[in-house]
């Protein structure tokens, strides 16, 4: 219920409506007179508007302690002497627990606790509302009566709004004194701790910056209602002009676009619209407005489990937050100038996004969304950013501007950090710097295990950037080149020349060591700005990949030529992906050697060797491997796809991610029969899901016989550790006797942990 429906409990004059009650409130803030004489107006006209025997505000001090700032009812001899201490009495629950209380007879509760100096014996209906601002408890408003009854939702809901407005008052500084405000300024601005799911190792500390930039801060009651609802009028209309303008942006794709219909159907609502107008004309600013019709939307559907709806919720408070931005006069935040070391912040990103940004300033990301194997995280594993995701309330929690440490490996967030806590986690960072160098040191050691396999490790990459880590980490090569990100950057598609360089200086910079160059693995959520697309209900699923580029060949065949180009004289490996059916790789082939024969016929050098690979990506390819097998030189599982298509869990959302894990006993079977495949037809194969830089999963694949790798550079170093201490022989027939016992498909990952500790393994744990 928003403001605007309030109704008074029980026996109040709901007639007189809530414009009433804010313009009472407005005056009780705006009156020359103490701080203490404001706010006991202010409770004297909420009870009187409500009709409730007793009105109190308790507010909370720094050290935690609920006081008794003002009351209507109890005895006023009470006021700043009653405290009550966090989760103590029903006050101290309600603030504990950041919800409303209700109860027809307060005495019978078992929280309750008797303070004398209140006189308050022959009270019995208790209401109790928390008062909270960007998701901190500042105190608590309490409404009673002496008769013993239950108040009703629309009661609990009427009091949740005007607690609302009064932690607005309190924080904004028109109603308290100078050391009040101050005291729950401290309390917002406290240090704080989020928790979340680290997906790149790495601590990393800086000032937070908003992808989109914060609101500014605003008063909370109109002055002039006519001139609020004129600019509430003028924001909505430029807001909806963005929106159109940004659907009407051609080179917008895939998620950002589904969110952007969203928006565009949600800016042109007229419920609303009606209701921001509605608590306009109720007395508040237009900004207090869209607060207040965000908190009522969170208040209703916060709850919700069904993920549309929560999905809706952040829809809706993102929208809320650009028209705060469009009431500011700043509608259009364009690329802002950030800290020399800065934390990005952001409800979820895409991938380009993350690369629009100066890359020596960003140390950080907290993101509420993404899961380990989304392509926002891989890009920033590549960049080697530390990156916690999945925590709900960054956005509530964080303060454009805050100090803010996050470990990428624990998944914790300090927000405004004491010093203590800085200096542990600068002792951290030198710890792993120590690690990372005691990697660097063993980089030259032969990667094979204790039984003497050899296990080929190479890395990922995607930019001419991530090359020097091939000498830093000894890697044996590259085993996949992400050639997109080139793509993915840019405003326009990469003239070949520019590809060519590219190509030509990774190759440089491999020396001796091959480099596996993918084609460019586009659409889905890797969408090229300045490349127009349909509209795709379910984007990995759609046209991406192979199916792409076999269907644009002026995209695929001058990536070709530009690789053909850049290799003349060394040897060349290129790799297709998302191949589904082995007739696109005879489409993709035709394409390859047309572009030979042109270089020939033109008299350019070639490379000294061609082979080609197709990434195993989809299940219709693992079932028919051995038809694919046959069209290729190589073949490359790509378990991001893979286990993304065979559990049909999207490999974007932590919601899904966390609920299916690759060590299954189905999806190593299913890998088995697959590898079974290859081996069949002699072809080599490796293993480049993201996957695979965790030690557990690697051990797994080494285990069903897997002997070359591509991973993450920062990976590296670790696996080749744990890799010289296996035993390869007793971890496959460990692992392929709990395959075949299928009576015990549970807790495979912790059998496993627990039989690599036993044989002495050296690896970190990680979940
Ligand atoms: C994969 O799918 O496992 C893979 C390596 O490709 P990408 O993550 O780039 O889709
Ligand atoms: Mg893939």
């Amino acid at each position: 219920m928003s403001i605007e429906r309030t109704r008074p409990p029980y026996g109040g004059h709901g007639e007189r409506g809530v414009s009433v009650l804010l313009r009472r409130m407005h005056e009780a803030v705006a009156e020359e007179a103490t701080a203490q004489e404001r706010l006991d107006h202010l409770t004297r006209v909420i009870a009187s508007h409500i009709v409730a025997d007793v009105c109190s505000i308790y507010l909370r001090r720094p050290d935690d302690v609920l006081e008794l700032y003002s009351t209507e009812g109890l005895n006023r001899a009470a006021v700043h002497q009653t405290r009550l201490n966090w989760g103590e009495g029903l006050v101290g629950v309600v603030a504990a627990t950041q919800r409303p209380l209700v109860t027809a007879d307060a005495p019978l509760h078992p929280s309750f606790v008797y303070k004398a100096e209140t006189g308050e014996d022959p009270l019995h209906s208790f209401l109790g509302v928390p008062l909270i601002r960007s998701g901190k408890v500042l105190g608590v408003l309490v409404l009673q009566n002496k008769a013993s009854r239950r108040y009703t939702d629309e009661e609990v809901e009427a009091a949740q709004a005007v607690a609302l407005l009064l932690a607005e008052v309190a924080a904004s500084g028109e109603l308290l004194g100078k050391e009040e405000t101050a005291a729950v300024g401290e309390m917002l601005h406290r240090p704080d701790r989020l928790e979340g799911a680290g997906l790149v190792p790495g601590v990393a500390m800086g000032k937070a910056a908003f992808h989109e930039p914060p609101t500014p801060r605003h008063k909370v009651f109109a002055v002039d209602v006519a001139a609020e609802a004129e600019r509430l009028e003028g924001g909505l209309q430029s807001l909806r002009k963005s929106v159109d303008d940004m659907l009407a942006d051609e080179s917008l794709a895939g998620v950002s676009r589904d969110v952007l219909e969203t928006y565009r159907l949600f800016a042109y609502d007229r419920g609303w619209k009606d209701r921001l107008r509605a608590a306009v004309f109720s007395g508040l600013t237009a900004e207090s407005a869209v607060e207040q019709v965000k908190a009522d939307n969170r208040a209703r559907m916060s709850g919700a489990r069904d993920p549309y709806l929560r999905e809706r919720l952040h829809d809706l408070d993102d929208l809320a937050h650009r028209l705060l931005r469009h009431l500011g006069g700043d509608g259009d935040p364009r690329k802002r100038a950030l800290p020399d070391e800065a934390i990005i912040v952001a409800r979820m990103m895409g991938p380009a996004e993350i690369l629009e940004y100066d890359r020596a300033k960003v140390k950080g990301l907290v993101l509420s969304e993404a899961s380990a194997t989304s392509h926002v995280a891989i890009v920033a594993r590549a960049l080697e950013i530390p990156l916690v995701a999945g925590v709900d309330d960054a956005l509530e929690r964080i303060f454009e501007g805050d100090e803010v440490v996050i470990d990428g490996e624990t998944g914790v967030v300090h927000v405004r950090p004491t010093a203590e806590i800085i200096a542990s986690y600068r002792e951290k960072q030198e710890l792993q710097s120590v690690r990372q160098a005691s990697f660097v040191d063993e980089r030259q050691l032969p990667s094979v295990t204790r039984d003497g396999i050899k296990i080929e490790i190479m890395m990922n990459a995607g930019l001419a950037l991530d090359m020097p880590h091939l000498e830093r980490t000894g890697a044996a090569g590259v085993g996949l080149f992400r050639t997109e990100l080139q793509f993915l950057i840019g405003e326009q598609l990469p003239k070949v020349e520019a590809q060519m360089r590219l190509y030509r200086e990774v190759l440089d910079r491999a020396g001796d060591n091959p480099v596996i160059f993918r084609t460019a693995d586009l659409g889905g959520d890797k969408a090229a700005g300045y490349m127009t697309r349909r509209l795709e209900g379910n984007p990995a699923m759609g046209w991406r990949g192979l199916r792409m580029s076999v269907d644009r060949p002026g995209i695929l065949r001058p990536q070709l030529r530009a690789l053909l180009a850049a290799a003349a004289g060394r040897d060349l490996y290129i790799m297709f992906p998302m191949v589904t059916l082995a007739r696109e790789i005879d489409a993709a082939r035709a394409m390859l050697d047309r572009e030979i024969e042109i270089a020939r016929k033109r008299g350019n050098a070639l490379p000294a060797s061609i082979r080609i690979g197709a990434m195993i990506e989809t299940p219709a390819a693992a079932w028919r491997l051995s038809e694919i097998a046959k069209k290729v030189d190589f073949l490359s599982v790509g378990g991001n796809d893979l286990a993304q298509f065979y559990f049909a869990a999207d490999r974007e959302s932590e919601m899904t991610q966390s609920r299916f894990d690759p060590i299954d006993p189905g999806f190593l079977s299913f890998l088995a029969m697959l590898f079974d495949q290859a081996a069949k037809a002699g072809k080599p194969l490796s293993y480049c899901g993201e996957q695979a830089a965790d030690p557990l999963m690697a051990a797994a694949l080494i285990g069903l016989g897997v002997r070359r790798f591509s991973i993450p550079a920062t990976s590296v170093g670790p696996f080749r550790r744990m890799v010289r201490s296996l035993n390869a022989a007793s971890l496959a027939a460990w692992v392929s006797a709990r395959l075949a016992d299928t009576s015990d498909a549970t807790r495979l990952r912790e059998d496993l942990e627990a039989f690599l500790r036993a044989e002495g393994a050296d690896f970190p744990s990680r979940r």
